[in-house]
């Protein structure tokens, strides 16, 4: 067994606060209103957590050695605070805190809102290595993390199962999330690569890794812990690969799950309840929110995790289109349309994040209202590249939360609609997805777009796909109008139109 280290009340009581401040910032999350206070709520936690921690770890705790009766100090993790040692590490963690605040604050003023996931994954990344870089500290140096069984010189056994659960998580989260960026980055073609017996490789693989970690407990030598590390990164790198198009969202809320779930592991080793508290918060989220995905694409789990969606999607899309016959209109037609109109439905997708015409489109839905228009704005679950992605930019641009609307609240509402507006979103309106089952988003539940009285989609040509790399037939379809240009110019010359 690990040996009891005796905690601080006042610390206990911090790391409380810190783990209540990270309850509050996901219940503040859930919501777009209330998401701003979540996100104070997440920084104080996290502020009062790190601070804890280095507090806790610079005055050193005073204890009796059994053996020789003298007082001594304990070995903190970070700081030996009983030499001069101490004070140079201390410059260690302020140097490495001042590079990593650096590098945090300009990546986050300097990120486009469209390069959101792939930063995500960047820092899931980071989760993962970090993970696997305390649990090589922890291995190296044993004593200094407390998890050395002086009886009989080697790492506790509960130590070696926290240790190697940490490492495997850790690697797996790091490869991924690095396969996740490159896709997500556009660094690596998005779709699926598929190794011949992908599923007996990788079912062996973690087999392998399940056996390991078990064999740890009883052996803790050097090779048996490096090959956790290096069939943990393998595995990592294989489950990512066949994973393409749209199952990526699925893929990075996994990957935050397992981030969490390693920084778990590793909180134990490390006997840090803040660092416990959190990463089962964000193990546990990340895993409800995979949940709702697959949910929301109709997709199991499993099927996800197995890979290969959106293979047939080059195949299945590219060739027929050019020769069906489509509408094109003008952005006057569109005003012309939509001021008639009793009720016109929003959908904003991908397209609308990438040309920045939130504010435009709200000030195209103002005047409609004005002219005794309903408007309401329709959000997809995957709609864009990040969950909320859609609902974060039109908060950004003021539009009332009561206009917009969840799938499942306004799906019912095409039928009796006189115009579907849609703004760059592609695959979260093709019909394809109710009715041809060799398309790879079959399965995942779509707006009704088509059953609109008249559909105005924008998109910038007729050859542009959607991410899942399909063609759509609400393009060719008799009611549709399409409207050819990038989302926010064209948005802004319908306001013109307007007058
Ligand atoms: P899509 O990717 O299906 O379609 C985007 C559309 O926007 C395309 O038709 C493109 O056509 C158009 N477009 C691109 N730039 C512009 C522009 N400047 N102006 C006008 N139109 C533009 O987007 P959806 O939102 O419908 O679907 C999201 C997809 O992304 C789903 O498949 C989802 O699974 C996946 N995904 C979702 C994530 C999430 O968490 N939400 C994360 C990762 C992937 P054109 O090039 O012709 O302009």
């Amino acid at each position: 067994m690990s040996e009891a280290v005796a905690v601080n009340p006042w610390v206990a009581l911090a790391y409380l606060i810190a783990g209540v401040c990270f309850i509050m910032a996901l219940r503040g999350l859930s919501s777009p209103e209330s998401s701003r206070k979540g996100n104070r709520y997440g920084m104080a936690g996290m502020l009062i957590a790190v601070v804890t921690t280095l507090i806790e770890n610079w005055y050193p705790s005073h204890g009796i050695d059994p053996t020789s009766g003298i007082e001594q100090c304990r070995v903190s993790l970070f700081i030996d605070a009983c030499t001069h040692e101490g004070l140079i590490n201390l410059g260690y963690i302020a140097a490495a805190i001042a590079i990593g605040a650096t590098i945090g604050l300009t990546t986050a003023r300097k990120i486009k809102m469209t390069d959101m996931p792939q930063l995500v994954a960047a820092f899931h990344s980071l989760v993962g290595l970090a993970a696997v870089l305390v649990a090589v500290a922890a291995y190296a140096n044993p004593d200094a993390f407390g998890i050395l069984d002086a009886a009989t010189g080697h790492i506790h056994q509960v130590s070696r199962i926290e240790m190697g659960l940490g490492i495997a998580i850790g690697a797996i989260t790091f490869s991924g999330s690095v396969i996740a960026f490159l896709k997500l980055n556009g660094n690596m073609s998005g779709k699926p690569i598929m190794l011949p017996g992908r599923h007996v490789i990788n079912l062996g693989t973690l087999a392998l890794i399940i056996g390991l970690i078990a064999y740890f407990v009883t052996d803790d030598s050097l090779p048996v812990f490096a090959a956790i590390t290096a069939l943990s990164f393998v595995i990592g790198f294989l489950l990512i690969i066949p994973i393409g198009g749209a199952d990526m969202p699925v893929v990075v809320s996994m990957l935050n799950s397992y981030s969490g779930w390693a920084a778990a592991a590793m909180g134990f080793t490390l006997h840090n309840t803040a660092m416990i508290i959190t990463g089962a918060l964000v193990g546990s989220s990340g895993a409800i929110l995979s949940y709702i995905m697959c949910r929301a694409m109709n997709r199991s789990f499993l099927s996800v995790i197995a890979g290969g969606f959106g293979a047939v999607a080059d195949t299945g899309g590219g060739e027929a289109k050019e020769q069906r016959p489509w509408k094109r209109g003008s952005a006057e037609d569109a005003a012309f349309l939509m001021q008639q109109a009793e009720q016109v439905i929003i959908v904003p997708g991908y397209g609308m994040a990438v040309a920045q015409a939130q504010h435009a489109l709200r000030e195209m839905g103002d005047i409609l209202k004005k002219e005794g228009v309903r408007v309401k704005y329709a959000i997809h679950p995957v709609a864009g590249r990040m969950p909320g992605h859609m609902n974060v930019l039109l908060a950004e641009a003021n539009v009332p939360y009561d206009e917009v609307f969840e799938l499942e609240d306004i799906n019912g509402e095409f039928a009796q609609t006189d115009v579907a507006f849609i703004i760059g979103a592609n695959d979260v309106v093709n019909p394809a997805a109710k009715t041809d089952k060799g398309s790879p988003i079959y399965g995942m539940p779509v707006f009704d777009v088509e059953k609109a009285k008249t559909v105005l989609f924008i998109k910038r040509s007729m050859g542009g796909v959607g991410y899942a790399g399909v063609d759509n037939d609400v393009f060719y379809m008799d009611n549709t109008m399409m409207l050819l240009a990038d989302a926010k110019k064209m948005v802004e010359e319908i306001v013109k139109a307007m007058g």
